[in-house]
């Protein structure tokens, strides 16, 4: 039997397993907080490496405006990918947009399957570290002043995946069965997972959380 790549609906005996949400409050701190001890780790990489001496101060302000663009096209373009996975597999509407702790997009009126959710969640995150890790070393033999600005941008890039990579690492982690639905409604996510599977042992509850 061929696969299937979502549902209309929750399938009779499903339950719902799990729930996140972007705009919680708690959730959004913790998120950003996460986001932050990443980007500043990369930061201080990049300017370990960096050689202040070949920065052309001169040239400072355009510097900071290229970033600028590039970083508000990047975050619309990381979007796109998760979009454009979503369409590809499934051919329904998707809806954009942006919170107060992150952009998003969702495919709210369907539950995806596993391996479609899983495909969505990561494809911004391989796709744009691909592109921006090999273009900041090959920078960094260049011209400082783009190393540092495509090194910025790869660092608001690998901190901004952190729900990514989040709710992948749950996937990869908890809900390993294939049946396991998600339905994505951007900023949050609900699992749901087929009811007859077996009970959690006792000894694997210490597991949650
Ligand atoms: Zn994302």
């Amino acid at each position: 039997m061929e696969h299937k790549d979502f549902e209309f609906e929750v399938p009779e005996g499903y339950k719902e397993a799990y729930h996140i949400d972007a705009k919680d409050k708690k959730t959004g701190i913790k998120m950003t907080l996460g986001a932050l001890v990443i980007m500043i780790a990369v930061i201080v990489t990049l300017f370990v490496f960096a050689d202040l001496k070949q920065f052309d101060f001169e040239r400072i302000m355009v510097y900071d405006i290229v970033w600028i663009i590039v970083m508000l096209v990047y975050i619309v373009l990381h979007e796109l990918v998760h979009g454009a996975v979503y369409k590809a597999l499934t051919h329904q509407k998707l809806t954009f947009g942006i919170t107060w702790s992150a952009a998003f997009c969702g495919v709210p009126d369907i539950y995806t399957y596993r391996r479609t959710a899983l495909l969505s969640l990561v494809a911004p995150l391989t796709v744009f570290t691909i592109i921006l890790l090999p273009l900041t070393i090959w920078l960094r033999f260049v011209d400082m002043g783009w190393y540092l600005v495509c090194g910025l941008v790869f660092a608001i890039h690998i901190s901004g995946c952190i729900g990514d990579i989040y709710v992948t690492t749950l996937f990869l982690k908890k809900f390993r069965d294939p049946c396991t639905l998600m339905r994505d409604s951007g900023p949050a996510q609900w699992v749901y997972v087929p009811a007859e599977e077996p009970p959690v042992k006792p000894g694997e509850a210490a597991d949650e959380g």
